[in-house]
């Protein structure tokens, strides 16, 4: 079976691998530092930090806000559950606003729409790279006082304006999944200007623990001594995976040209069949392509999507509304929140994207595709 997605692996990948494990520091070591600085490199941040997926990412971001109980998080239902589970996690509500029927990203007046004097924070999703508008929705949460969580899980490597992913929001998560644009196998970070939320952040990635002996309170107990101020959990990066992340952001422009070029021949292949909408751009976006969202009209989405599987082509379909999961269906979401991503999913296939997949696979994809359809 063709995946959808799938990781770009090299000699120089499992070289650095190995040369992790022969050194001193499995973890918490110097290659988690020299990871951060890449990370930090890429996305034209102040501060990297790197943990153990993108959903630890979405959860060190929120408790770096402080969000708890009484506070409100408004975001795209058209993304993968984390970016909101994570959110209800730290006792927040979860608000969702409706998407643009053509990106499939936040749309910036329902974003806004949906605001009220309890909203701390705003999180847009960057759907199959595309970054959501990423400066006004700064000055939206901005003008709130509110805080401009990015969840840039697809789109490490794309620009707006000329400017990175990353460099943009008060919090942006990344993650390093193996689908995703580059990979630590499991791995995320979190990457911020701001010194106080960086501190937040490295706090609850590593229980809270306090070791700087000026900012504990009984700093006389000993050489030993370490304080938890603040409840956090254990999502350290090790440094065996950091340093296969090292290696692939040496790659990131080579992948994000790969995508480039596949992204372009699945257009070219397909952009003239009646009843496909290929995806919608936006002239201030280069986008880093993770996915490849096809949308087939008149409710023939089935049977376009059995025609691929049937044809040993792995296609996926992203994203269920977050709200129609039970678990927050349980909490009283209902079926017709938001019209946009409910017809954006009922429209999608993830059609395989990934830097070494070959042409004639792709072409392969589109020959399934125009034949399903009679084009
Ligand atoms: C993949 C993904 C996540 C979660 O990342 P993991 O590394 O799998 O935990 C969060 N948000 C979005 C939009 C994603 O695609």
């Amino acid at each position: 079976m063709l995946p959808y997605g799938r990781q770009s692996i090299d000699e120089d990948d499992v070289a650095a691998v190995v040369a992790a494990l022969r050194s001193d520091w499995l973890t918490t070591g110097p290659a988690v530092d020299r990871f951060e600085d890449a990370i930090r490199a890429a996305t034209g941040s102040r501060a990297a930090v790197a943990v153990t997926s993108g959903t630890a990412a979405l959860h060190v971001a929120y408790a770096a806000t402080g969000i708890g109980p009484g506070d409100e998080v408004v975001t795209t239902p058209l993304t993968f559950v984390a970016t909101a589970a994570t959110a209800a996690l730290q006792g927040a509500r979860v608000v969702f606003a409706d998407v643009e029927p053509d990106t499939g990203n936040l749309d910036l007046a329902a974003a806004e729409a949906a605001f009220t004097e309890r909203t701390r924070v705003v999180t847009t999703v960057d759907y199959a790279g595309l970054p959501a508008e990423p400066e006004r929705f700064r000055d939206l949460a901005h003008a709130h006082g509110a805080l401009f969580v990015e969840d840039a899980a697809h789109s490490i490597g794309s620009t707006w304006d000329g400017l990175p992913v990353g460099s943009i929001a008060d919090l942006t998560t990344l993650s390093f999944f193996p689908t995703k644009n580059l990979t630590t196998a499991e791995g995320g970070a979190v990457v911020t200007d701001d010194a106080a939320l960086e501190a937040r952040a490295r706090g609850f990635k590593n229980h809270g623990l306090v070791r700087d002996r000026d900012a504990q309170r009984w700093p006389d107990e000993g050489p030993w001594h370490q304080e938890v101020h603040a409840f956090g959990l254990n999502y350290r990066l090790p440094d065996v995976l950091a340093a296969l992340g090292t290696s692939q952001l040496t790659r990131l422009a080579a992948f994000k040209a790969r995508r480039a070029e596949v992204h372009a021949r699945y257009d070219e292949g397909l952009a003239d069949v009646p009843g496909l909408l290929t995806p919608a751009r936006r002239d201030a976006a280069d986008p880093a392509w993770h996915l490849y969202p096809l949308r087939v009209l008149d409710g023939r989405r089935r049977e376009v999507f059995d025609a691929l599987r049937a044809a040993g082509i792995g296609v996926q379909v992203n994203y269920i509304p977050a709200y129609w999961h039970p678990v927050f269906a349980d909490l009283g979401y209902r079926r017709g929140l938001c019209p946009n991503a409910e017809a954006y999913y009922a429209q999608e296939i993830s059609l395989p994207l990934f830097a070494d997949l070959r042409d004639d696979d792709v072409d392969r994809v589109v020959e399934v595709v125009r034949a399903t359809l009679g084009a």
